[in-house]
């Protein structure tokens, strides 16, 4: 099966009340478990890369590997661009072969957002490409972006309404208390605000920054309209407790393999974990 846009499967997630997970992509390994969960839990699948990772990785390389797990897998894959930051880098990974992008417009004024937004939604939506869209400022750490926690604010309910009426993206990211990376102490996530924009739009929430935040809680956001939720810091953090693990245990050890290959399941797992909570295993 080829790379699918997100519009594959996020009206049955809203209408049926599940998540499909974004789990980011940073190398090989994360292509391979994050594959392989999928395959395991018939689960559709979301490849989120950021621009950071397309750096590393390169652009190219990330479309082929994507490409590769679609069509062995048979399962319905998007391959989704995070946190696009400008129109060009939309346009580049379009063109690439991506079938789904972020555009991030969210640290612009709110007009200026929703008129840059446009733009992007209707070059991609002419070539079958799926759009996120953003609105209000998720606080943390995540690649480029760096926002402090006193400058994090939450999405107006009123204006995440009028930026989809306006924009029509596939899929609506606002910032409801979760922050990027792993979550210290319990967040304060505004469920008001996701169940009064979800049932006045037809997208489906993104929840970004779910990581460290209680399985009830995700399950609480998923039954008021979440159906899509993103996942970076958890497996990185069960890879490499794997690898400092077998490190210090094995200074001799030096083929990559050795170590990489049990990192792998450790992110496969966690990636499972994910799918069953999302509600997305059999789903595909
Ligand atoms: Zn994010």
């Amino acid at each position: 099966m080829p790379l699918v846009s997100m519009n594959h499967f996020l009206p049955q997630a809203k209408k049926e009340g599940f998540a499909v997970g974004q789990f980011n992509v940073n190398n090989l390994e994360y292509f391979q478990a994050i594959t392989e969960a999928a395959k395991e839990e018939r689960s559709p699948l979301i490849f989120g890369a950021s621009e950071g990772a397309i750096r590393y990785v390169g652009l190219n390389n990330i479309v082929a590997l994507a490409k590769v797990a679609a069509e062995e897998s048979g399962l319905p894959i998007a391959l989704h661009l995070d946190h696009g930051s400008s129109f060009e880098m939309v346009m580049k990974c379009i063109r690439a072969g991506f079938s789904s992008v972020m555009f991030d417009g969210s640290h612009y004024p709110f007009e200026e957002n929703i008129r840059l937004t446009k733009k992007v939604v209707e070059a991609a939506h002419a070539v079958g490409v799926s759009v996120e869209g953003e609105l209000g400022t998720i606080g943390g750490v995540e690649d480029d972006l760096d926002v402090a926690e006193e400058d994090a604010t939450l999405a107006n309910p009123e204006q995440a309404i009028r930026f989809w009426e306006e924009t029509r993206v596939d899929a609506m990211a606002i910032a409801v208390g979760t922050a990027h990376g792993m979550y210290k102490g319990e967040p304060k996530i505004r469920y008001d605000i996701i169940e009064k924009v979800a049932s006045n739009i037809d997208a489906p929430i993104v929840l970004h920054g779910g990581s460290g935040v209680p399985d009830e809680s995700i399950k609480k956001a998923v039954s008021l309209g979440v159906g899509k939720i993103n996942v970076n810091t958890e497996n990185q953090v069960a890879q490499v407790q794997v690898i400092r693990e077998l490190l210090d245990k094995n200074p001799d050890m030096i083929d990559p393999r050795k170590y990489l290959g049990p990192s792998r399941e450790a992110i496969k797992e966690v990636v499972k974990g994910k799918m069953r909570l999302f509600g997305s295993s059999g789903k595909a």
